[in-house]
């Protein structure tokens, strides 16, 4: 069974699993890299990335991405789609399920990520890069000088609100309940704010625009009256929080009460021979610049642990 032992399995081709594929293959650990179900991750949804050091005039995330596996490819690493079902981290190797097959690995390194969690609306996924966005960071540049929605009431709403203040001309947004689950410090930050309005107890039905493929607004009902309007606005931004990918190693590895995976020392599980990078560790930073450190990081890691185990 030993050639069928890989040294290194990476989970996720964002920006972390790149990463570490990049640093793992050039080591010629020949890592299987494993697409998962958002392949290129949070990258290959967004459109200019402005603040990835190097590109003094931003790259187009799929770009980004594209260019970093193929980076990962002149180095040897095996790209395969799937993903993984179940894991045995109990024994070494550790046993990786993809559902059609079961691959064995001496170490793994999780990069799944963290994907947005979206309303669900049809309209809402048609116009996703053409107006709606879950990534004030990325997209707000675009909205200058126009109005826009964010969407939810938690604390990622409220910084995703007062940072688009500083190109928006008006943000309205919108909660579904009266009750606010952000700290008090941002909820009073962007009640204070002169460009943000509020609209409590709203649900967004529909967004506005699909066949022009562009945002050209919001049609929403107020819950308790059940009265439906239309807000004019160029772009909305879903603030209602993220989901790590991480639910397939609940009871091996620790999770946090969001679901990510705790780490020590940046990349560390509590299984040797693991190692988690990007985001589906970090609820801080969560910026693709981090996620490769991150994913650097764990390839670096991955090295010495096979080296310490005589591989
Ligand atoms: P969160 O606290 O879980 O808030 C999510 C918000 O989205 C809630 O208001 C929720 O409404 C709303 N929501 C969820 N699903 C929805 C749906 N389908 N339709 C409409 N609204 C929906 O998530 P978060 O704001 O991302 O924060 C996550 C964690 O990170 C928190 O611990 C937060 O404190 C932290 N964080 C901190 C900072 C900071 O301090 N600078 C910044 C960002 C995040 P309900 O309230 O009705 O459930």
């Amino acid at each position: 069974m030993s050639e069928n032992i890989h040294d290194t399995v990476i989970l996720g081709t964002g920006c972390a699993g790149l990463t570490a594929a990049i640093y793992s293959a050039r080591a010629n650990l020949k890592p299987l890299v494993l697409e998962g179900h958002e392949p290129g991750g949070q990258l290959s949804i967004t459109t200019l990335v402005e603040n990835f050091p190097g590109w003094p005039e931003g790259i187009q995330g799929p770009e980004l991405i594209e260019n970093m596996r193929k980076q990962a490819s002149r180095f040897g690493a095996e790209f395969r789609m799937g993903h993984l079902a179940t894991a045995d981290l109990t024994k070494h190797p550790f046993a990786l399920n993809l559902g059609h097959e079961t691959v064995h690995a001496r170490t793994l390194i999780i990069a799944s990520g963290a994907s947005a969690r979206w309303l669900g609306l049809p309209s809402e996924q048609a116009l996703i890069g053409h107006g709606v966005s879950s990534c004030a960071t990325c997209d707000g540049f675009f909205f200058s000088g126009k109005e826009i929605a964010v969407i939810g009431g938690g604390d990622s709403a409220m910084e995703e609100a007062l940072f688009l203040t500083r190109f928006a001309t008006k943000v309205t947004l919108i909660h579904r309940r009266e009750h606010f689950r952000a700290s008090r410090i941002m909820l009073d930050r962007a009640i204070a704010h002169p460009k943000i309005e509020f609209l409590t107890n709203t649900v967004v039905e529909e967004v506005l625009g699909v066949e022009s493929k562009e945002v050209r607004g919001l049609r929403l009902m107020d819950t308790k009256t059940g009265v439906e309007s239309v807000l004019d606005v160029s772009g909305v931004f879903l603030g209602i929080g993220h989901i790590p990918n991480a639910s397939m190693f609940a009871g091996q590895l620790d999770l946090d009460e969001d679901g990510y995976i705790k780490t020590h020392n940046y990349v560390f599980t509590r299984v040797p021979g693991v190692f988690a990078c990007g985001d589906v560790q970090d609820r801080r930073y969560r910026q693709a610049v981090t996620a490769a450190g991150t994913g650097c990081m764990a390839a670096l890691e991955v090295e010495k642990y096979l080296e310490e185990h005589g591989h």
